[in-house]
């Protein structure tokens, strides 16, 4: 394929390249970043039918879906950026403080120059190009490797960067673990990551050799605790949405159900419902349903199989679903009861459409039983009791929240995405992901030649002293 650069020695000789570029770019005015993001814009509009067709090859993504979760987000991250990027790049005032009276003090944002965007499989258009956004937007050179799971994806994305920009500023380096670990090698100025935990502390570690900063956006298990007070229809509705959109591959897809006990069976006869109504209207079967995407790959067929079979074997039931089909990697939306923290399904993200449903008494035990595993990407609540809601937001921690909906947090571009500890470091999406792709550069400038900070120099005297402990007492 030429765009496929495997060996060491390309990867070196185009980081070289955009090394040299950087300098070039980063004296960039904003309208010239503008119009880079103009062209990009027109560019996705231009592709969207060929992304979808790409998308829907790769694991049977349905059109509607691939407008919706990657077109349009790309989008709105574009337009947002064009809309704020003059005050964004603009230097940010800070008062003196007393003893810097003649002072000016301001933050310039610059470039890091040179950066890396690893994206994962599961949403392979926007989590490759929203972070090419605001490393555009920061004035950076960036190298793209997107996953090798989705290759016609990664095969469009290519060829849609090169009629972006030249490569010694943008390029797209497709491949596996040999080319992610040749680019990991390399002194980048930022990596932003987005995949699995484990891939994670890989590039972490790599990362470390060269000092180079890291963004992380990475997964785990994201739980929803619904009390007896949520509308349980409109409850089984989102729910069911954020779990099955994407055949459930989505990093803030609701992993995991703890409903409060007294609920339980309405909730399970709600999701039930709405279950037939999202995919089995015609009552022909889900696996008929043209609004459900398939598994990406036979491996990851196999390993949502097991957790289903693991799970019936300890002792679970299957509530709703559990049919499958190798052959065209398709797992029904899969309900499970009587679950336990023992079953795999309970330990490992699920990344699929299974959904095990636990129940709590009190919400101290719902969040006693969301503490025992690494802080999650997100966390759903679904309460008509504000006194709830911010008892479980107080009470717990997650990268972000959304209340009485699903997944919708990731959409506002005002919000800063990611996680935290084993879900993430760093944030993505508007100023945040601007701001991550920057230097903060503080400057302070002495505006006069007398000042109290020279009280403070040298001889030590008692006069120095005074002049410590004054400062000590009221500043
Ligand atoms: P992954 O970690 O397996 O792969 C991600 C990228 O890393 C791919 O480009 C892959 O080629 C590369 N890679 C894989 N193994 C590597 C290695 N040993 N050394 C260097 N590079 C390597 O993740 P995935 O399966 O593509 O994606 C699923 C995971 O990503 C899930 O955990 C999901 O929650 C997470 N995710 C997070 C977000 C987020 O925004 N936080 C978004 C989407 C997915």
């Amino acid at each position: 394929m030429e765009t496929l650069i495997d060996s060491t020695i390309e990867v070196q000789q185009l980081f070289s390249q955009q090394k040299n570029y950087a300098k070039k770019l980063r004296k960039t005015t904003t309208q010239d970043r503008i119009a880079k993001l103009k062209k990009l814009e027109k560019l996705i509009l231009q592709y969207q039918n060929q992304l979808v067709e790409a998308i829907y090859k790769d694991f049977g993504k349905p059109a509607a879906e691939t407008v919706a979760t990657e077109v349009l987000p790309t989008i709105t991250e574009i337009r947002h950026t064009i809309k704020n990027l003059k005050s964004w790049l603009k230097p940010k005032n800070v008062s003196p403080t007393l003893p810097l009276l003649g002072t000016t003090s301001k933050v310039y944002v610059e470039p890091k120059g040179v950066t890396l965007i690893i994206a994962p499989w599961n949403y392979p258009f926007q989590l490759a190009m929203n972070p090419l956004v605001s490393a555009i937007a920061a004035g950076n050179c960036a190298i793209i490797k997107p996953s090798e799971l989705t290759p016609h994806t990664s095969a469009l994305l290519a060829q849609l960067v090169k009629e972006l920009a030249t490569a010694e500023e943008i390029a797209v380096v497709e491949g596996g673990v040999e080319v992610s670990t040749a680019l990991l090698d390399l002194p980048f100025d930022h990596i932003f990551f987005t995949g699995s935990p484990a891939v994670g502390k890989i590039v972490m570690r790599a990362a470390a050799k060269h000092l180079t900063s890291v963004t992380l956006e990475l997964g785990g298990k994201s739980p929803v605790v619904i009390d007896e007070t949520a509308d349980l229809q409109d409850t089984a509705q989102k729910l069911l949405w954020g779990k099955c959109v994407n055949a459930g591959q989505t990093c803030i897809a609701p992993d995991y159900v703890l409903v409060q006990e007294s609920v339980k069976q309405p909730f399970l006869e709600a999701l039930k419902k709405q279950l037939d109504i999202f995919y089995n209207p015609q009552q022909q079967g889900t696996e008929q349903s043209a609004s459900l995407a398939r598994i990406v790959n036979t491996k990851h067929f196999q390993r949502i199989g097991g957790l289903i079979d693991d799970a019936v074997q300890r002792g679970a039931t299957v509530a709703y679903g559990g049919k499958r089909n190798e052959s065209s990697r398709f797992i029904e939306p899969t309900v499970l009861t009587d679950v336990n923290y023992d079953m795999t399904v309970m330990q490992d993200e699920i990344f699929g459409t299974v959904l095990p449903v636990l129940t709590y008494k009190k919400l101290d035990d719902a969040l006693a039983a969301i503490d025992q595993l690494p802080k999650p990407l997100a966390m759903y609540i679904f309460s008509q009791s504000q006194k709830n809601i911010d008892y479980l937001i107080k009470h717990s921690t997650a990268g972000g929240t959304c209340v009485n909906d699903c997944l919708i947090h990731i959409a506002h571009p005002d919000l800063p995405f990611g996680g935290v500890n084993n879900s993430g470091i760093g944030r993505s999406h508007g100023y945040a992901g601007f701001l991550e792709f920057c230097n903060q550069r503080a400057v302070l400038q002495q505006r006069v030649g007398w000042t109290s900070i020279k009280l403070l120099y040298p001889p030590y005297t008692n006069k120095v002293d005074k002049l410590l402990k004054l400062m000590l007492d009221w500043l």
